[in-house]
């Protein structure tokens, strides 16, 4: 999509720290943390939010989940633990219209959600 920063960082046409690639899925640093490990796991489709999948596309989703095993054990947050969370819309905070997961490690967040 022509105004998507996402699949501009994707294109290249934005820089990006990229920490795992495949022909499905594009994985990088945020650019702004909020965890000492603070990955964005996005599908190389542009695919607005979590309601736009579909049976269609929804396959995608065993890529997104196994990036995310790979990652969190290649930044060594395998055995410690993370959270894997999406956004979805403007009451969850949605700001980046591309479908992404955060990967957040690295410290003890405890067990609330909210
Ligand atoms: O889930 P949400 O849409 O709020 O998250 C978007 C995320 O994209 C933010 O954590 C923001 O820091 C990140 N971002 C980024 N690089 C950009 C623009 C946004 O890592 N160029």
């Amino acid at each position: 999509m022509n105004d998507c920063i996402f699949c501009k960082i994707i294109n290249g046409e934005i820089p990006s720290k990229k920490v795992y690639e495949t022909d499905k899925v594009y994985a990088f640093h945020d650019i702004n943390p909020e965890a000492p490990v603070h990955v964005l796991i996005v599908p190389k489709e542009h695919i607005a939010s979590h309601n736009e999948l579909s049976s269609e596309n929804v396959d995608v989703m065993k890529d997104i989940h196994l990036a995310a095993n790979e990652i969190a054990r290649k930044l060594g947050i395998s055995e410690s633990g993370y959270r894997l969370i999406n956004n979805c819309g403007a009451d969850a905070g949605q700001t980046v219209f591309h479908l992404h997961y955060h990967l957040a490690g690295g410290t003890a967040m405890g067990s609330k959600i909210l």
